[in-house]
């Protein structure tokens, strides 16, 4: 983890590379807005790849749905958010700037940069609510009667759609759908690079489960949450608070799964007071980045709040019939909520350092070494010829990068000295480097199987470490890493 100062150094790694580009830079730039290059495109799409993974593939009870954006109004009329999904607001008489009213003592002044919009002497509106979601018209009249909403969650076409997918998946509670998708809020103030950003993406899982008084008629009794409670294996006398814990107990395997273990993590559990007033409780998954430490992931039990409330909008329950008591009811959910956006940015901070070293001349440089986890590293590999003159390096180097970006994101680099080449690797997270050199083409020449016998330098990026390696054995020696 770097100092807090390396922010700037980080953004500007960022666009230097391809990972992150302001949105429409080209016209000025538009805030809360950003475009991922071709770095930030592969990294995105690993850790999207990851949780879908462990989030629905590796199990049995969660299974996966892609719904659209722009969804019927009455969703979010039926979910509050029409009414009350909103940020207090205040605006400054003078400069006429609109500042989110729990960020005003961290927001520098736009006229004197030196205060904050809390502490220059300028006069404020007291707060109002803003609503954070963005409003479009369906059809091709603008009227009151098509207004339509981009969505400001994925969540709730989770429960829209819940009971098609309990109808056609056939799964029995306890159960969960999962989906990941764009989402939309009109965030007053966008800040911290694209931590608080107007587009974003979400992962989510609603997880339904059977309410405590069920699991008490059918089991017996109920199991809450205590300390040493074992999590790894849910049992079916589980109640809200068990399955909260798990959730909260899963996600920090996933983080730890992908690099982020608990050095650069923290929990926060919300207080009765600070609960929405539907949930029972909820813990943010923290990231310590280098301007504080800040929300990951929201992981709440909702209780059956949504499903109740869906029921009452559409005039029918939005149920769930037990076969073994044989009655209906509504389920209840917890709800992990992480942003892939977020995600990214923090598994960029947690991988950036910097280390100290020599070049040919003697001369101190910094070199920036970029520790992803290989699992969601862009590049898993980059392939070198050792000299770009020398056409038989270059047909080897080329033959084993065809051969390898078959399984893995590969790079092929032939400019530069090798020790140029290694470092634009270690800047952009690229955990294995191969260079083919004279030993290489001599082992070929020997071998009865052209090609595959030589042998290649693997290069680790951590370690720096060097050893020789077949060719043949290339892709044996990196799948593992990355799995
Ligand atoms: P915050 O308090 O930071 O505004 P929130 O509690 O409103 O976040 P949730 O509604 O719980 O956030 O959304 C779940 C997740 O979606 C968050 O943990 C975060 O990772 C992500 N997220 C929410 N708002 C944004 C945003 N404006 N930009 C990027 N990611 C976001």
């Amino acid at each position: 983890m770097t100092e807090p100062a390396s922010m700037e150094k980080i953004v500007s790694l960022c666009k230097r590379r391809g990972f992150i580009f302001q949105s429409s830079e080209i016209y000025g730039g538009l805030n809360g807005f950003w475009d991922y290059g071709p770095l930030g495109a592969e990294l995105k799409r690993n850790l999207r790849d990851t949780w879908w993974k462990t989030m629905t593939r590796e199990r049995e009870d969660v299974v996966g749905l892609d719904a659209s954006i722009i969804m019927h109004p009455n969703i979010w009329k039926a979910s509050g958010h029409v009414e009350t999904f909103a940020d207090q607001m205040v605006d400054c008489k003078t400069c006429k700037g609109r500042f989110r009213a729990d960020h005003i003592s961290s927001i520098p002044c736009p006229q004197r940069p030196s205060k904050t919009v809390a502490s220059c002497a300028e006069e404020k509106t007291e707060p109002r609510p803003f609503n954070l979601m963005f409003k479009t018209h369906t059809g091709p009249l603008e009227s009151d009667d098509n207004i339509a909403y981009l969505r400001p969650e994925t969540a709730q076409a989770i429960f829209a759609q819940y009971k098609n997918v309990l109808d056609s998946s056939r799964q029995k509670l306890p159960f969960g759908i999962c989906q990941i998708g764009k989402a939309f809020r009109n965030e007053i103030t966008p800040r911290n690079y694209t931590f608080r950003s107007r587009e974003f993406e979400q992962m989510e899982l609603e997880f339904f489960i059977k309410p405590d008084e069920v699991i008490a008629q059918t089991q017996g009794s109920v199991a809450q949450w205590h300390e040493g409670a074992d999590l790894s294996q849910p049992q079916p006398n589980w109640g809200w608070e068990m399955w909260h814990r798990y959730w909260v107990d899963q996600r920090t395997r996933y983080y730890q799964s992908i690099g982020l273990g608990p050095d650069v993590l923290d929990y926060y559990w919300q207080k009765p007071e600070e609960l929405a007033h539907y949930a029972r409780a909820c813990v943010d998954i923290l990231f310590k980045f280098p301007f504080g430490t800040e929300e990951l992931e929201g992981i709440a039990a909702r209780g059956s709040f949504d499903l109740d409330q869906h029921s009452k909008f559409v005039g029918k329950p939005q149920d769930y019939f037990d076969e073994e008591i044989k009655q209906r009811y509504i389920p209840h959910v917890i709800e992990p909520s992480a942003g892939l956006d977020r995600l990214a940015l923090a598994v960029i901070c947690a991988a950036f350092h910097e280390e100290e070293s020599t070049d040919d001349k003697g001369k101190k440089e910094i070199k920036t070494i970029l520790r992803l986890h290989p699992k969601i590293a862009p590049y898993k590999c980059g392939i070198f010829p050792l000299l770009k003159n020398k056409p038989e390096l270059v047909e080897q180097a080329q033959n084993i990068y065809r051969r390898l970006k078959k399984q893995f994101t590969c790079f092929y680099d032939e400019s530069g000295s090798i020790g140029k080449r290694y470092a634009r690797q270690d800047e952009i997270g690229t955990p294995f480097c191969v260079t083919v050199d004279f030993e290489t083409i001599e082992g070929i020449k020997e071998g009865p199987q052209a090609g595959l016998l030589g042998t290649v330098t693997l290069r680790h990026r951590d370690s720096t470490q060097q050893e020789r390696v077949k060719i043949e054995e290339l892709d044996q020696r990196i799948l593992p890493a990355l799995s």
